[in-house]
């Protein structure tokens, strides 16, 4: 059941979005970037003749209501941004809820209370789930942030729709269709491009492409790991010393998949870890004693848009330096720049995780690369080869 051949005519659709936005302690918006990402959705639903049923979790309440992380704080600026007047039930269950989601009227959209209040929730516990199905006559999951989540709202209210009741919204068909282009039917060259701080958090998504990838290319602070490990000296750069062994195997691995992996040959070095370090260039298998590598320097970064401009598939996740600082943004600005180029030339480019997306972002340049992932746990585990549960719950019913 595709979301663009729906027809919500006359139905109550329970929709699960991601509105977990950061607020300021004026309780405004700062990045409304999951908000605008689900709109076309509800849009879909209103001008079919359906209504909108929207549910979410916000922040980490204790198991409680707690207004700070009420979702009525959304609601004006959701207003303006659908350009309608939303309705605003102070619970996600109960009879509030019940009577304000059986009193809408095609176009109409509600938005429920934190599921969150709930403990039941992040529980998956299936009485509340089984509360929040009766809202709704079909339910839409647009939630990718949050399918890696076996919770109520994400993935055990399925269970309560039939196969022809429930279904993704855009964001999501667009998060797992162009997430299986790249895992399922790249092309190649296919680049991964695999940065961030800890190779421990990297190793199962790398283990998984291996088999499907032309080019491994790493930075950022877990490069330094696989440097020592090969017998360089780095410094106090950033390593897990438990993880040398594993990363020799990543070598090896890579080998034997006839991956070509690519480590920064330079680096920039600092003399400690701050924005007003003192730096200087090195080769990053000779970084002096006192020095830290905290980006990769101007040789791998040659050695690496070579490499990305002549492939046609590139994979991002996770930043080749200390972008949050200037003096050690270069690395992750050059790649950028030209993952967006590559993409100009006609290589497809998904970038995903957290901080890239950040990065991304940042550079202005979130529209110049083929799709940017909204999920950072989801989509690393989507790429680990997991089966997420919120998405079989909708897909192999
Ligand atoms: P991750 O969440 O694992 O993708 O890591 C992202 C974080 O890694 C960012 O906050 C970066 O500042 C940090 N990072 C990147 N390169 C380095 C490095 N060479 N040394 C220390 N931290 C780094």
């Amino acid at each position: 059941m595709k979301i663009s051949n729906y027809n919500f005519s006359g139905k109550k659709a329970l929709v699960r979005v991601d509105f977990n936005v950061p607020l300021n302690d004026a309780f405004e918006i700062t990045d409304d970037t999951r908000i605008r990402a689900v709109l076309p959705t509800i849009e879909k639903i209103t001008k079919d003749g359906g209504s909108a049923i929207l549910m979410s979790h916000f922040g980490r309440p204790k198991g409680g209501p707690e207004d700070k992380y009420s979702l009525k704080h959304l609601l004006k600026h959701l207003s303006s941004l659908l350009g309608q007047e939303l309705q605003f039930a102070n619970d996600c269950i109960g009879e509030e809820a019940k009577a304000k989601s059986a009193a809408l009227k095609p176009g109409e959209v509600l938005l429920l209370e934190n599921t969150r209040f709930y403990k039941e929730e992040e529980k998956g516990d299936k009485v509340f789930a089984k509360k929040l199905a009766a809202l709704g006559t079909v339910y839409v999951n647009d939630a990718f942030g949050t399918a890696h989540r076996a919770h109520a709202s994400t993935t055990i209210v399925a269970d309560f729709f039939d196969a022809d009741h429930k279904l993704f919204g855009y964001l999501m068909d667009a998060e797992v269709e162009n997430a299986d282009k790249v895992l399922n039917s790249a092309e190649h060259p296919f680049t991964a491009i695999i940065g961030g701080a800890k190779v421990s958090d990297k190793i199962l998504i790398i283990e998984n492409l291996l088999p499907k990838l032309d080019n491994l290319i790493i930075g950022g602070g877990m490069a330094y790991t696989f440097i020592k490990a090969a017998g360089g000296e780095i410094g106090n750069s950033l390593v897990e010393a438990e993880k040398l062994d594993l990363a020799k195997e990543l070598v090896e691995k890579c080998k034997k998949h006839g991956v070509e992996l690519y480590l920064p040959s330079d680096s920039v070095v600092a003399d400690k870890f701050d924005a007003q370090a003192n730096t200087a260039l090195s080769n990053s298998d000779s970084i002096e004693a006192g020095w830290m590598g905290l980006d990769i320097g101007p040789k791998a970064i040659a050695e690496y848009k070579k490499v990305i401009l002549a492939s046609k598939t590139i994979l991002w996740n996770g930043p080749m330096g200390v972008f949050e600082m200037e003096k050690f943004q270069e690395g992750t600005k050059s790649i950028a720049l030209t993952v967006a180029e590559a993409t100009k030339n006609g290589a497809f480019s998904l970038i995903g995780g957290g901080d890239s997306v950040a990065a991304i972002n940042k550079f202005g340049l979130d529209e110049q690369v083929s799709f940017v992932s909204t999920g950072g746990g989801a989509m690393l585990e989507y790429f680990e080869g997991k089966e997420l549960p919120g998405i079989k719950a909708i897909r192999n019913s």
